[in-house]
């Protein structure tokens, strides 16, 4: 006889805890998924779901539901240049043409957005799971289980505790794990307003459509326009140095200087200035304790992998404890087979990363760039580049 009140302790309902949550309850596990927050977050944050990623929220009911509210975005553009020397267009990445398979495009939609479908498909699948406005202090490890504690003094007996708790928690700690990375150079200023807040000056050379993506490599780095639901653009330029607030007004300074167009500052919807870093831990997971999403690994944000990693990592989890569940591991075969699959899946999204904000730095071979980038668009680079940027290259 076990003493667990649970089969699951998530902690963390972000896009990670909340995937991870519903596949257990879909395999009518009892979960308990503990969130220090009493409200969910409204930020747009990550908007960027790659293929793969929606196969991943296919298995909890939650594919569709997004795939109703978001963008399909089957177009990207790159350009190259700036105002002074004009602006050139260097290729089309066509996820349509180039891609397999049913989802032939990189869906957008807020951050928000696909936590509340998230939330919601948890709701449904297990009513009750999910607690709001606790905020877990710490946690006892033994042979048998682990012990979760809260700050109203409540606690939770379970055999597995999985910390979803994001990019700033110390979850590693309490397995002991290294954590590898740190802080790249580079820093970035994003904005979502209106594209009746843009204009384009008359014939600009691949001016995206409102469905269409843009990548604008400038000499002094990248400026990129991401299409988001209800008319929106979500606005991310490359900043010489960290800002100090994220004045809009900034934001549309550079990519005039950059690209020509002249966006309303007013119009803005959401703005924020950002570093960025990587970091990995090691192990993720070790005797009952898991660690899974960003408390395990953090990507640049450039590309849009974190939460497609973060799902792809959780089904991997799932898999690796249900076979543990059937007696065909140990408790510590289980945390190994999921650290071996999901670290270089990790190491892979790192890279990727890494190279797509690398090719956005401000740079003095700027010819030289733009013409490699002009080559990889086309045959026989396109579709190659495509499975990559879409995270398919290879294993996922
Ligand atoms: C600017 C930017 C743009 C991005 N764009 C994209 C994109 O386009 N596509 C993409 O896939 N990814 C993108 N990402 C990455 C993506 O946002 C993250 O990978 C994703 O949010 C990770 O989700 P998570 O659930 O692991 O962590 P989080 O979203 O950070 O959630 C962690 C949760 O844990 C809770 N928590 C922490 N500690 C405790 C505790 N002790 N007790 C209870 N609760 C606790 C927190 O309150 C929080 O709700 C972007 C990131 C940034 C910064």
């Amino acid at each position: 006889m076990n003493d667990h009140d649970v089969d699951v302790v998530l902690i963390g309902a972000g896009a990670t805890g909340l995937y991870l949550a519903a596949l257990f309850a879909r395999d009518r596990l009892r979960v308990q998924l503990l969130e220090r927050r009493a409200e969910p977050t409204r930020h747009s944050r990550a908007i960027g779901i790659h293929p793969p990623g929606l196969q991943a929220l296919d298995e909890v009911g939650a594919a569709t539901p997004l795939l109703e509210r978001g963008i399909r975005v089957t177009r990207g553009h790159a350009t190259a240049g700036d105002r002074q020397r004009g602006v050139r267009h260097l290729g089309t990445l066509d996820f349509a043409a180039t891609l397999d398979g049913d989802h032939r495009f990189v869906l957008t939609v807020p951050q928000s957005d696909t936590e509340a479908v998230l939330e919601a498909r948890l709701a449904a699948l297990a009513p009750g799971a999910l607690r709001r406005g606790v905020r877990v202090t710490h946690w006892q490890e033994d042979a048998e289980g682990v012990t979760v504690h809260d700050d109203a003094g409540g606690s939770l007996r379970t055999p597995l505790l999985v910390a979803c708790t994001g990019a700033n928690g110390a979850s590693h700690e309490s397995l002991g794990a290294h954590l590898a990375g740190g802080p790249y150079p580079d820093t970035y200023v994003m904005a979502d307003l209106p594209q009746s807040a843009e204009r384009f000056p008359p014939g600009t050379a691949g001016m995206p459509g409102p469905e269409e993506a843009l990548i604008h490599l400038a000499p002094h780095g990248v400026v990129e326009a991401f299409p988001l639901p209800g008319g929106i653009r979500r606005w991310v330029v490359k900043t010489p140095r960290l800002l100090d607030d994220a004045d809009p007004a900034h934001l549309a300074e550079l990519a005039f200087e950059r690209l020509g167009v002249t966006l309303d500052a007013q119009a803005v919807t959401m703005s924020s200035a950002f570093g960025v870093q990587h970091r990995r831990a090691r192990p993720f997971a070790r005797g009952r304790t898991w660690l899974a999403g960003d408390a395990a690994h953090v990507v640049a944000p450039i590309g849009g992998q974190g939460m497609t990693l973060a799902w792809l990592g959780a089904r991997t989890l799932r898999d690796a404890w249900r076979a543990h569940l059937e007696g065909h591991t140990s408790t510590e075969e289980a945390a190994r087979s999921y650290d071996a699959l999901q670290h270089p899946r990790a190491r892979r999204a790192e890279m990727r990363g890494a190279v797509n904000m690398q090719l956005g730095r401000a740079t003095r071979l700027h010819s030289l760039r733009s013409g490699l980038v002009r080559l990889a668009l086309h045959d026989p680079f396109a579709g190659r580049l495509a499975r990559i940027f879409t995270m398919q290259e290879g294993r996922a």
